[in-house]
């Protein structure tokens, strides 16, 4: 059976690549027809994983293909997810496996309500790619993904080993919806201050104080949410990722360095509209979250 990836950018491009090698039958979906050309004149997907390059012909369309889509994995930004599936709503079977691998949490429900004869699988990932330039990804740094479905558990994909033959390290959790929490909540403690102060991951050591006074709000979200048990170890986890990633410059001030729009909605956004929900007021984070704000609109960027 076919995946169709949706969103060929860094991520899609990376699982894209590892499945069509491994004679996984796979086809990228390309926004319109110029982009579709665009590729064509590339002659592909290039991955470079370590020191190696190699050129992948991997078969395209545009949304407006006929043909039935059964497993689409959907890698666009989490701001751009709703409109793109909503293009190739219409070509989803009855029953169609939908992977949604978009950072922090919200898009995934807007997702859901567009196709609701799909059953939409959740995705957390620690992989790391970039592109260097159209077609062109990097593997930035090797990682896994847990998948899991919130509505239907314990029913695992028949392809999980399928992926991890390809090299696509995968694991099923029947607990997604508390591995975006932990990941939203160790985010929205590290990028936003990363972009504030312009800085590497581990110099956030310099900003301690800070970084107790945003763990803490965020436990107190994370007991409002039910998920109380993330909320004792979160400020260790934080320090923990700081350490273990000191080298690395956060996706938030890669997106603010090179002036693409950041998924801050979808991150410290998304947190303080939970917070809001529940009638928790979390001084620091409001006043991180206003404090990101201005500093993406002084650089010319989008505040959403
Ligand atoms: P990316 O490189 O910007 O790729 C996104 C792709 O989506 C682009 O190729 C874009 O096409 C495409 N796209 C947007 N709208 C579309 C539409 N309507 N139809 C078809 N394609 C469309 O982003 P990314 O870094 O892979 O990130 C994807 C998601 O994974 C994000 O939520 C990110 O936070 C998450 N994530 C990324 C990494 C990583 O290392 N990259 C790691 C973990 C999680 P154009 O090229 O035409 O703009």
């Amino acid at each position: 059976m076919s995946w169709h990836i949706l969103g060929a950018g860094s991520l899609g491009g990376l699982w894209a690549a590892r499945l069509f090698r491994a004679g996984t039958p796979v086809r990228l979906i390309f926004r319109d027809r110029l982009r579709l050309a665009q590729y064509r004149t590339a002659g592909g997907l290039s991955l470079r994983e370590g020191e190696q390059d190699s050129l992948y012909p991997l078969p395209a369309e545009t949304p407006q293909d006929a043909s039935p889509i059964r497993r689409l994995l959907v890698t666009c930004k989490a701001y751009d997810a709703e409109n793109a599936v909503a293009a190739v709503a219409s070509r989803l079977v009855p029953g169609a496996e939908v992977v949604l691998l978009q950072n922090g949490i919200g898009s995934q429900e807007r997702v859901i309500e567009r196709i609701p004869r799909a059953r939409c699988i959740l995705a957390s990932s620690t992989e790391g790619a970039f592109r260097e330039s159209g077609f062109k990804i990097v593997q930035a740094g090797k990682g896994h993904t847990w998948l899991g479905d919130p509505i239907h558990p314990e029913h695992t994909p028949d392809w999980l080993g399928e992926l991890n033959e390809a090299g696509i390290p995968v694991q099923w959790t029947a607990d997604i919806q508390s591995q975006l929490w932990r990941k939203l909540a160790i985010n929205c403690a590290i990028n936003p201050l990363t972009v504030l102060y312009n800085c590497r991951n581990g110099e956030l050591n310099a900003h301690a104080h800070e970084i107790n006074k945003i763990t803490n709000e965020l436990g107190r979200l994370l007991k409002a949410v039910e998920h109380e048990d993330l909320a004792p170890g979160l400020q260790e986890a934080v320090l923990a990722v700081i350490d273990a990633t000191a080298d690395n410059t956060s996706s938030m001030l890669q997106d603010v360095i090179y002036g693409r729009r950041t998924e801050i909605s979808f991150l410290l956004g998304y947190a303080l509209q939970e917070a809001q929900r529940h009638g928790l007021i979390l001084e620091t984070l409001e006043q991180l979250y206003r404090r990101l704000r201005d500093h993406l609109e002084t650089h010319g960027l989008p505040v959403d």
